[in-house]
This record gives structure tokens, sequence and C-alpha cells, in this order.
């Protein structure tokens, strides 16, 4: 069973976002005139205050930046172990995305481990979780 998430609520600047994954993509806000990344998504860039900025597919592939491992089933329903991790976003310098490391056992997850990212869908939501590459 899916653990319990928090559902966003969606809006036209974070839409793109948690709902990218049901064409695969993970979806970043890039900055057509500074070509720097604002997340979460806001409707200025965070660099240059310009508003030219949309979403972008990026590889969504990183790596483990930090984690810890979560015991506690605060949630009815939640399955636990599971791994609260930080991923450092390849090619897109200075996000980091707070997720969750899945598909493998919470003990083989180590800090820079390289990850990409796999969706969660639930309704029209796709989480982006991350598995372990290799
Ligand atoms: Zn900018």
């Amino acid at each position: 069973m899916n653990p319990p998430r928090p559902i966003p609520k969606l809006d036209t600047l974070n839409r793109p976002f948690w709902t990218g994954g049901a064409q695969g993509k993970l979806n970043i806000t890039l900055c057509g005139d500074c070509g720097e990344y604002t997340h979460p998504p806001l409707p200025l860039c965070r660099h240059c205050q310009s508003e030219n900025v949309a979403p972008h597919a990026v590889p969504g592939t990183g790596e483990v930046d930090t984690f810890t491992i979560n015991y506690q089933p605060w949630a009815k329903g939640l399955e636990v172990p599971l791994v609260i991790a930080r991923v450092r976003l390849d090619d897109v310098p200075g996000v980091y995305l707070t997720t969750n490391i899945v598909n493998c056992a919470v003990e083989d997850v180590h800090f820079d481990d390289k990850v990409r990212v796999t969706f969660e869908e639930q309704g029209e939501i796709y989480y982006p979780l991350f598995e372990k590459v290799n």
C-alpha cells in the first residue's frame, strides 16, 4: 500500500511540477532570462526577478545529499521504516527536492548515492520519488 502523503493544492504555478509525471517528466521552473532554476515554483525568478519563467523538464537524476530513516508510523497506513531524503538534482544547480528513496532497503541508502526519479500516482498528482541507479 502507498504511504499517505499530503495532497498538494494544485494551481497554475505548481501544476507542471505535481502532474508532469503523467508524461514521465520532472518539471522545474526555469528562467528564460538568467537561465537559473526556481523551486518551489514562483511567478518570478528567485535570482533575477524576471517574469520570464516556465516549467522545464530536467533529467530527473541526482544524488542523495542527505537523508534520514523514519521509523515512526506518524500516519495511519504509513509503512515504516522509510527514507526521507534531500536529493541534489543533476543539471539543476541550487535545487534540492525533499522526497523518499524507494524500491530498496533503507540500510542500502547512503550519502551521494546516484538516484533517479520515479513517480507515484495518486489521483492527478504524480509524486516525484527517487530510486537508486544500478
Ligand atoms: Zn532569472
